[in-house]
């Protein structure tokens, strides 16, 4: 391995020791990693045919000297997942998951503190300071022990209580600081620089922006192997990368990562870049938007996503937004609740339980996809960047279980049991008839009434069977599709609503379909309701479920 670490500001380009934090000729702390691509890239395909997947498979472009084997977590090689029913939901059938839930500690962290805790192992460090919205905390924590280095984690009491003691189990100092986050850093900042310890520098490390690059380098390899290779290239890119930012560390090091795979030649082109921030606290979206060059800071950041809450982001704004700027990419906000919604929706359609700050990533693609921006024919990338925490109250809210108490000794064993089961489902449920002949669009819509309630659910796949089971099931509700074989949607209607027993049955139509007004006039007073497919993320299509079945 051999690189040098060049300054951005003026050029010089120097040897790399983790602790020498400034350029020798101008001082500036903006520097980074630059590798003999050409060499490297020589040899790499064939290297990486016979190396395991994880962050390691790339070390010729990483900056240790001697890969330790001792303090390996299995960080990286996380999985690339397609996100099937969100492509449905949304219209934008190629949307994939970068799962980084699935590291170590549980967020996209563990490469940074994999990469970091390791060059400060090898140079020697036995103690360090880090200010945290939480999970640099946890994962540097986890590998400092494995390296028998020592974090003093300096946290605002904003992060929840679960991570703070995670961090403390680790054997971290934590020190939670009553204050936003930025005046958190300027105290460790402060401790670091009285104790002559060495202090976390944020998206000025350089193994942190390294150690993210991998991200772009699986992100590569997982695409092709999906999709194969780029038009003009060994290895292909999405058309997007979104991801949640606060300091905005992630896409940088990302960024960098497909540029090196561009220059090596393995790649044709770099993806348009979304970052995704909170409301309450989106200081680089808004200066983006204002078209400033430098961010205005905020103050007090008001978002229960505390994870995202870097009021300012100095320097990184500026280099992100060159990024962002260079191949028509965008800024974006979420609110709170939008985030937490997408959070619902992520886990009930897709399995994925991520804490909200990863969410918010999700809201902004829904976001953008509405808005025209990320088109339906686009290859998507969401950083799905962390963890699965017990979720807080505040984002399930009540009602979300049901209390069942076995009865007591006056009943047998079997009277206790039937009593027990009548108070986990009491009711008869609603009764909902879908006709629809796409069986993907059939288990989407059964999966969406599913999950956010209780219904019994009845299926037909064309016209025909859907009016004989309408007919013998009398439903509650039905979901129409319109374009059918054997019989279509408007036919149906028409059948219904001439018999007495189904003409009050009420209809939700369902359709992909662009109607003609005169269609629009034939459907006129026969439906209570009209849902576009590609658009059931807004939550109309459960509340009208809701409100005909009531
Ligand atoms: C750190 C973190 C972010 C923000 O990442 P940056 O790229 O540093 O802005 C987003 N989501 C989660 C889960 C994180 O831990
Ligand atoms: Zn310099």
């Amino acid at each position: 391995m051999s690189f040098v670490i060049k300054c951005i500001d003026c050029g010089y380009a120097a040897q790399y020791y983790p602790t020498s934090t400034n350029c020798p000729r101008c001082n500036s702390q903006w520097r980074e990693a630059v590798y003999e691509y050409d060499e490297i890239a020589k040899t790499f395909l064939t290297q990486l045919s016979s190396r395991p997947f994880n962050l390691w498979r790339y070390q010729e472009l990483l900056p240790i000297r001697n890969p330790n084997l001792m303090l390996t977590l299995g960080e990286g090689g996380s999985p690339l997942i397609r996100a099937i029913n969100l492509g449905m939901m949304l219209g934008c059938p190629n949307i994939y998951i970068k799962d980084e839930r699935q590291g170590p500690t549980g967020s996209f962290k563990d490469r940074q503190a994999a990469v970091t805790i390791a060059a400060l192992k090898e140079a020697g460090i036995t103690e360090m300071v880090a200010a945290s919205t939480g999970n640099v905390a946890i994962s540097y924590s986890a590998y400092a022990s494995r390296a028998g280095m020592k974090l003093w984690a300096f946290v605002t009491s904003l992060v929840p209580a679960m991570k703070m003691r995670e961090i403390a189990l680790y054997g971290s100092q934590v020190i939670k600081i009553t204050g936003s986050y930025d005046q958190c850093k300027q105290v460790a900042q402060e401790f670091a620089r009285q104790r002559g310890l060495y202090q976390d520098m944020g998206a000025r490390t350089t193994t942190s922006i390294e150690a993210m690059k991998t991200i772009a380098f699986e992100i590569a390899e997982q695409l092709t192997a999906a999709q194969g290779p780029g038009e003009t290239a060994p290895w292909r890119t999405p058309d997007w990368y979104v991801q949640a930012i606060s300091g905005g560390m992630g896409p940088l090091g990302v960024h960098k990562g497909f540029r090196e795979l561009q220059q090596m030649g393995f790649i044709d082109r770099i993806p348009a870049f979304a970052p995704i921030q909170a409301d309450g606290c989106s200081p680089m979206v808004d200066s983006w938007k204002k078209g400033l060059e430098t961010a205005e800071p905020v103050i007090s950041p008001n978002t229960h996503i505390e994870t995202l809450a870097t009021g300012d982001p100095g320097r990184s704004y500026q280099l992100l937004r060159k990024i962002v700027d260079s191949n028509n990419g965008v800024f974006e906000s979420v609110t709170d609740e939008e985030a937490f919604r997408a959070m619902h929706v992520l886990a009930k359609m897709e399995g994925i339980s991520a804490e909200p700050a990863a969410a918010t990533a999700f809201a902004g693609l829904f976001k953008l996809i509405r808005a025209g921006i990320i088109k339906s024919t686009d290859t998507v990338v969401v950083n799905c960047t962390g963890h699965t925490m017990p979720a807080e109250q505040y984002v399930l809210g009540d009602n979300w279980s049901r209390d069942v108490k076995f009865p007591s000794r006056d009943e047998t064993p079997q009277e206790g049991l039937l009593a027990a089961l009548t108070q986990v489902a009491p009711e008869r449920f609603p009764r909902v008839a879908i006709v629809e002949d796409t069986a993907e669009a059939r288990r989407l819509i059964r999966r969406i009434l599913q999950s956010q309630g209780n219904f019994t659910i009845m299926e037909a796949s064309n016209g025909r069977e859907g009016l004989e089971m309408i007919q013998r099931e009398l439903p509650d509700l039905i979901i129409l599709d319109l374009m059918m074989p054997e019989m279509d949607g408007f036919a149906v209607l028409d059948t219904l609503r001439s018999k007495q027993e189904t003409a009050a049955i009420p209809v939700i139509v369902a359709t992909a379909k662009e109607l003609t007004p005169s269609e629009k006039s034939r459907l006129g007073g026969q439906i209570q309701s009209l849902m576009q497919k590609g658009d059931f993320l807004n939550d109309e299509f459960l509340e009208e479920v809701k409100a005909l079945i009531k």
